[in-house]
């Protein structure tokens, strides 16, 4: 227990949440209460209309306010696509179709999304480049209607600056947002350690508790808070004691972060060296992962390029994404995962067909599946970065050796077509996978085969492999990532991967766990991908034993019998 945990445990008004991101900060309470509204239909069309009418116009003068604000930054490529939206808003076929819905008594939050899976299916089929791209802005705009009904446009521009956000949950766009607008922090009443967006919040630099249960929703604006992220705990009304130690606390763990190292594996006691490197979002992260001392980034989530926006990134924009965080890290290497959307993770502007359980659905490589020509753009960028650095490319969402080679293939594809426009790319970057189904991991030997690395997604084979939602915190406490089972599939992995003569890393949660890193090495995990903040402690941890005396740790937090 460290001291502000040990404070905490003594004092009333604290509270604790299954998970977090370090970072120790104060502030006043922002609380972001959704408006709950009724699905069903009250039945009440006239009302219903004068609602939408109104969220019409909310939703069109906050499109005008950024794209004013856009031009007044000589951005006039960017505002121009908000003024597009702007227009789109009252679109006389969009709003004939709601009204045709809740004339047919249909709630209005359902009468907007019926009406908006109309008009993409029909704007869809026309086989049209340009009515897709017009399919994608009336989706953006059916879920800016729907935000709007649900609490405003985008309630995060409402949060002061150094407020830390209370919130029932957020998803990965808030999450964003809430950094661009100067939030402190936030703390979640639900959300586990694993789900998106505690693991957006660490790469972010957002402080952060999830998971601290209903209570935390009692509390009311402008309440005095103050959160340390990696002590899961949030005060209420703190002490000037309890701040003052706070201050000192967070003084010491800046001079900590912000003192420059070079890259280097984790060296054990016995001299075995394991690689430590970092998981990012952005392309910016990769300086200060460099400045950690990570040996590159073992982790590059390039979904984070295609949040927040009304359309995707073209080939260009992430080319030039891609090469910065490579050359940031050269000679080391980047493992660049290919877009994981879907399940917890969608994306506004890309048609996801209604799954009843959409994390067991059309999710990562499955997605890029059904969308090859947004795939076949992002492989372009990437072959095309590739000269910038030591690029390694890795599939997510893999339960078979048929993804693995459909994914060959769109990369081989990709490669040739350059090649035959005389694009200057390089068509020899490594190829890996996540292991993150119990499948991969169940058939990890025919797969080895078929990959230049496997990286171990922790968080995801966890969910799948013990059936419980990771972005549930009641469910992680019961079945932690770090069960026997888990581990067994790692050290099956593993194995795989060492008989095969590949690399093999772990990239999920359980990586940046003090009590768990030891096992996975000890497992045969050769190389750990984390949070750059959190590499330090880790390689400290590392440090203190020997390789032998970590697979004893492996094999007992694994429940193998002894050797
Ligand atoms: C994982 O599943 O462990 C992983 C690293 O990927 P993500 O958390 O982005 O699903
Ligand atoms: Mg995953």
């Amino acid at each position: 227990m460290n001291e502000l945990s040990s404070i905490a445990a003594a004092m009333p008004g604290v509270l604790h949440g299954s998970g977090g991101a370090p970072g120790i900060v104060s502030g006043p309470a922002f609380v972001h209460a959704p408006r709950a509204f009724a699905t069903a239909a009250t039945g009440d069309v006239a009302a219903a209309l004068g609602l939408l009418s109104r969220t019409q116009h909310d939703v069109a003068a906050r499109l005008q306010q950024r794209a004013a604000t856009l031009r007044e930054q000589a951005q006039a490529r960017e505002a121009a696509i908000f003024d597009a939206h702007g227009a789109l808003v009252h679109d006389a076929a969009l709003t004939g179709r709601v009204e045709r819905y809740l004339i047919g008594g249909v709630s209005l939050p359902l009468a907007i999304d019926a009406a908006v899976a109309e008009m993409t299916a029909l704007l869809e089929s026309l086989g049209d480049e340009h009515l897709r791209e017009r399919a994608a802005d009336v989706r953006a705009i059916g879920e800016m209607l729907r935000g709007a009904l649900n609490g405003g446009a985008r309630w995060v521009d409402a949060v002061p600056p150094g407020a830390i956000v209370i919130a029932h949950d957020l998803t990965p766009a808030d999450t964003f947002d809430l950094r661009a607008v100067g939030a402190a922090g936030f703390a979640t009443a639900y959300g586990g350690p694993n789900g998106h967006t505690a693991i957006l919040a660490r790469s972010l630099g957002l402080a952060a508790v999830v998971g601290v249960g209903a209570a935390l929703l009692t509390l009311a604006d402008d309440t005095p808070l103050l959160l340390d992220g990696a002590a899961r705990t949030l005060w209420v009304t703190p002490s000037a004691a309890t701040l003052e130690e706070a201050g000192r606390r967070q003084k010491l763990l800046r001079a900590r972060q912000d003192a420059p190292r070079d890259a280097a594996p984790g060296k054990m006691r016995d001299g075995h060296e394991v690689a430590l490197r970092a998981n990012i979002g952005r392309p910016e992260e990769a300086e200060a992962a460099r400045a950690a001392g990570a040996m590159g980034v073992g982790l590059f989530r390039s979904e984070f390029l295609f949040f927040d926006r009304p359309a995707p990134p073209g080939e260009e924009e992430q080319r030039a994404a891609y090469s910065a965080a490579l050359r940031a890290c050269a000679p080391h290497p980047v493992v660049i995962r290919t877009l994981d959307v879907g399940g917890d993770k969608p994306l506004p502007y890309l048609p996801t067909p209604a799954e009843p359980n959409p994390v067991l659905g059309t999710r990562g490589l499955r997605l890029c599946m059904r969308h090859p020509a947004l795939f076949r753009t992002q492989l372009r960028a990437l072959l095309r970065a590739a000269l910038d650095g030591e690029l390694w490319v890795m599939l997510p969402m893999v339960s078979s050796i048929e993804d693995v080679a459909w994914g060959r293939g769109e990369l081989q594809a990709a490669a040739a077509a350059l090649a035959e426009e005389g694009v200057p790319h390089r068509a020899d970057v490594r190829l890996g996978i996540t292991i993150e189904t119990p499948a991969a991991a169940a058939i990890a030997d025919l797969l080895a085969r078929e990959a230049h690395f496997f990286s171990i997604g922790s968080n995801d084979l966890a969910q799948y492999a013990l059936a419980a939602d990771r972005s549930d915190g009641l469910l992680a406490a019961s079945y932690p990532a770090a069960s026997p089972a888990v581990l067994r599939l790692i050290a099956q992995a593993a194995a795989a991967a060492r008989a095969a003569g590949i690399p093999v890393a772990l990239c999920g949660e359980l990586a940046c766990d003090p009590a768990v890193a030891p096992a996975l090495v000890g497992l045969g995990v050769g190389e750990l991908s984390m949070s750059a903040g959190l590499i330090e402690p880790i390689r400290a941890r590392l440090a203190e034993l020997t390789l032998e005396e970590a697979e004893a740790i492996g094999r007992s937090l694994a429940q193998l019998s002894d050797r």
